[in-house]
């Protein structure tokens, strides 16, 4: 079955906003097992509207659309799918009663007559209430062909298409479409297709499809089948074998689950405590951590330690270390690493020290080099690292590095 998207509003060709719904909406047929070929934007213009509605329904068995439902002269595409699709508009009393009542709960005495333009629905259609705003998303179906009307403000359009669109789909579709998360750290996107290389080629049902993220690789194995069962039983095997290939590298197979999150969960599970020591990344691996809920349980302090006496007064690195290697060094990570769970207390300390750019750089040290120091009890892992992008890239990369190398350095103690 395929599906298309139409993404309506001058703002987007102007590049005013960004097409979130579509992406939103492109990555949910496809787990739902839709097939997509084509995507739209078109401004708010009824020829060339129509024109892209048109286009659509011939090639395409489900056209999405969004945006343009507003109460507005220059919101059309109710109007226009109507049109094209030959369903006349007439007033849904119980949209008008749900406008009425939306109106009265935000307080609101005099209705904007042009409101109740959005109380006229095509004849036929399948009136999707919304919750969050005045718009009702609108299902039209003619000739075996359907159209999905959405409101354009996210916090509208998704609801409505957890709620009442995503089991409208499923419904249509006698298959069940489950799928599974394998997400991998500190391996290259490339090595990863490397390794999983027969088993990409291989695949039909289940699907394997990687994405590669800041210092991640996500890969998503997809299986259709009569019941969520089968299908679980045509992805386990699947998940089993890349978690034997990439080993320690696979960081959760839960897709809810961030980095920092998986960092957490182990730092719980074998009771541990854990530092931060940041120079260039100035307090953002301290940020990650922290952003996740109950993190106070196992995170004690964050020492973001810029210049060289910040790192001497808190971290204790001596001022020969500093002389003799630089602040930049595998020896100033390590005495980070070291003096930083001393001072905070903690089991575990990482610490990150590097030239972030876009200045700084020398011949012998570049920018983008970084080093990563994790301490655990007597034990101090360093890891130097060439990062390649600007600034924030530089940054970002090595939180992930961070992150990853106190997750292994748990792991590792025990085994
Ligand atoms: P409204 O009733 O608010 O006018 P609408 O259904 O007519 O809703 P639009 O007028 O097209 O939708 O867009 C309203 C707002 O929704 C935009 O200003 C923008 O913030 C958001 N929006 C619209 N389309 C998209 C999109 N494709 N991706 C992300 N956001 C969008
Ligand atoms: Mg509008």
């Amino acid at each position: 079955m395929t599906v298309e998207l139409i993404s309506v509003g001058t703002e987007l060709l102007l590049g005013n906003i960004v097409n979130t719904n579509a992406q939103y909406l492109a990555e949910e047929c496809a787990l739902l097992g839709l097939t997509m070929y084509n995507q739209t934007v078109v401004g708010d213009n009824p020829r060339r509207l129509s024109d892209a509605v048109r286009t659509a329904l011939d090639r395409s068995d489900i056209i999405i659309l969004t945006g343009g439902l507003g109460p507005t002269e220059d919101d059309l595409t109710k109007e226009i799918c109507a049109e094209v699709m030959g369903c006349p508009l007439a007033e849904d009393s119980h949209t008008r009663d749900r406008i009425s009542d939306y109106f009265k709960n935000s307080g609101v005495k005099e209705i904007p007559g042009n409101n109740w333009k959005q109380a006229m629905v095509p004849e036929g259609a399948l009136v999707l209430d919304n919750d969050n705003g005045t718009a009702p998303g609108l299902i039209l179906v003619k000739g075996g062909k359907r159209a999905i009307l959405l409101p354009g403000p996210p916090d509208e359009l998704i609801p409505l298409f957890v709620g009442q669109v995503r089991p409208y789909l499923q419904k249509l579709r006698p298959e069940v479409i489950v799928s599974q998360m394998v997400k991998i750290c500190g391996v290259g996107e490339s090595r990863v297709e490397e390794e999983l290389l027969d088993l990409i080629d291989r695949q039909a049902n289940p699907t394997i499809a990687t994405y590669a993220k800041t210092g991640e690789v996500h890969v998503r194995i997809t299986a259709s089948a009569s019941t969520e069962e089968t299908a679980m039983k045509l992805i386990k095997p699947v998940v089993k074998e890349i978690k034997r290939r990439m080993g320690m590298a696979v960081y959760t197979t839960k897709a809810e689950e961030t980095l920092e999150m998986s960092v957490v969960r182990l730092l719980k599970k074998f009771e541990l405590t854990l530092a931060t020591a940041e120079s260039c990344t100035g307090g953002l691996a301290a940020g990650r951590i922290v952003n996740v809920a109950g993190a106070s349980d196992v995170f004690h302090q964050g020492f973001v330690t810029y210049s060289n006496k910040a790192k001497r007064k808190l971290l204790d690195v001596s001022k020969s270390t500093l002389k003799k290697y630089g602040a930049v060094s595998k020896e100033t990570a390590r005495e980070m690493a070291v003096g930083g769970a001393f001072a905070a207390d903690s089991d575990l300390c990482v610490a990150i020290t590097g030239i972030a750019g876009p200045d700084g750089g020398t011949e012998e040290k570049p920018v983008g080099l970084v080093y990563i120091a994790c301490c655990l009890g007597d034990k101090v892992t360093v890891e130097r690292y060439q990062f390649k992008g600007n600034r924030a890239k530089v940054r970002e990369q090595s939180v992930v590095r961070a992150l990853d190398l106190v997750r292994r350095t748990v792991l590792e103690s025990q085994k």
